[in-house]
Parts: C-alpha cells; sequence; structure tokens
C-alpha cells in the first residue's frame, strides 16, 4: 500500500491530507544542524517535535517537507521547561496548554464525536459539542451533566499561516482543531505568563 491517509479537521473546513508510508520509516525527519544528527520531526502537516523558531536549525530529510518553507504546518509551543531539550527530543507529542474560561462557539457541523463504554458491554457514541451543551439521545435516554469539566480546550500549537502565526485549539474530549483567526481569545486564557509572553510575540507576527 503506498497511500494512507489522515483526517484532519480544520476550521477551513475538513480535508485529507497524505500520510505517505515510507518503508518502516513514517512522518517528517529533518537533520539537526548543531550535530548532523536525524530526528523525527512530526507528521503530516503536525511539526510535534519543532518550535516555529527552530524551523531554521534543521535541513530537510530527502523525503520530508521543509519546515523553513512549508505554510500551514502547526509547530510545537515554545514551553520554558523545555528549553534545554534538543530540537526532535522532546516526550509527549501532543502537549498542549489548557485553556481556562476559554470557549469556541462552533458550526452544527463541528460537533465531534465522542465514545463512551458500559460495564455491560454496551458503546455509545455521541455529538460531543465541545462542553457547549448536551448531546441529543433518542427514545427515552436522557443525557445529563454529573460534574461538568470546567476546561474543554487546549492550546496544541502555532501554524505558519499567509497571514502569520495563528494558535491552533483543540477540543479535549473529541481531539478536533480548529485554526482561529486571532489570539485575543486565547491569551488571557493562558494563567501561565511565561509562556504567554511568547505567544504574545507569535501574535504580534500577524498582518493587518
Ligand atoms: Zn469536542
Amino acid at each position: 500500500m503506498l497511500w494512507n491517509y489522515r483526517l484532519i479537521n480544520n476550521s477551513s473546513g475538513g480535508y485529507y491530507t497524505p500520510l505517505f508510508l515510507r518503508g518502516v520509516k513514517m512522518g517528517e525527519y529533518a537533520i539537526r544542524k548543531v550535530d548532523r544528527v536525524e530526528v523525527k520531526i512530526g507528521t503530516c502537516n503536525r511539526m510535534y517535535y519543532l518550535r516555529y523558531e527552530n524551523r531554521n536549525d534543521v535541513l530537510k530529510d530527502k523525503y520530508s517537507l521543509d519546515p523553513a518553507k512549508e505554510l500551514n504546518l502547526i509547530f510545537r509551543l515554545p514551553y520554558p521547561d523545555e528549553d534545554h531539550i534538543p530540537i526532535g527530543e522532546y516526550g509527549n507529542f501532543d502537549r498542549g496548554v489548557e485553556l481556562i474560561n476559554f470557549n469556541l462557539l462552533t458550526d452544527s457541523d463541528d460537533t465531534g464525536i465522542i465514545q463512551l463504554t458500559h460495564p455491560s458491554g454496551l458503546l455509545v457514541n455521541l455529538d460531543c459539542h465541545h462542553g457547549n451543551r448536551l448531546p441529543d439521545a433518542g427514545g427515552k435516554s436522557r443525557v445529563f451533566w454529573n460534574g461538568k469539566a470546567s476546561v474543554n480546550f487546549k492550546l496544541i500549537g502555532v501554524k505558519n499561516s499567509v497571514v502569520g502565526l495563528l494558535p491552533e485549539v483543540e477540543c479535549k474530549w473529541c481531539q478536533l482543531t480548529w485554526s482561529l483567526a486571532e489570539w485575543d481569545t486565547v491569551l488571557p486564557c493562558i494563567p501561565d505568563a511565561k509562556i504567554r509572553q511568547r505567544l504574545e510575540k507569535y501574535a504580534g507576527s500577524l498582518i493587518g
């Protein structure tokens, strides 16, 4: 099989991004300029192991995308506690920053799906709605909150769009993601001042 596809939901509408299978080596790779070591930088457009500010510190691998040239890549956030870690060696590939008191009212198409299990063996798929409202249930079924989560979204990366660096936000429960058009609603929801100040510099990169 030469091709596989991974569905990536996005505010610009769902689209398919090809995931190439290159023998046993899957993902995007690059050579660190500092020590010439080859490292994994991500998968498809998700640069899980590369910060935006390090995009010129690596050389593209023969079969991988060039993070210094490609647009619409989603880079790892510049977590201050990872400043000592070499490019490509970060843990927890899908780390994010929880957004406190953040809400995102989305299109009705962007409901997402969560799956619940029951000891009886029952498996239930429900619309997520990202904490905005309860899912609908048919027949005599009813759905309730029982200790509703206070945080439903996290900032998972920064996207180098044609207009500048945009926040990429994910629902914690269904993993649907959105590229937001501005930072104003995101920055006040980040309590940690150290990383917030770094992200404020990203926000300053936006055109217009
Ligand atoms: Zn959701």
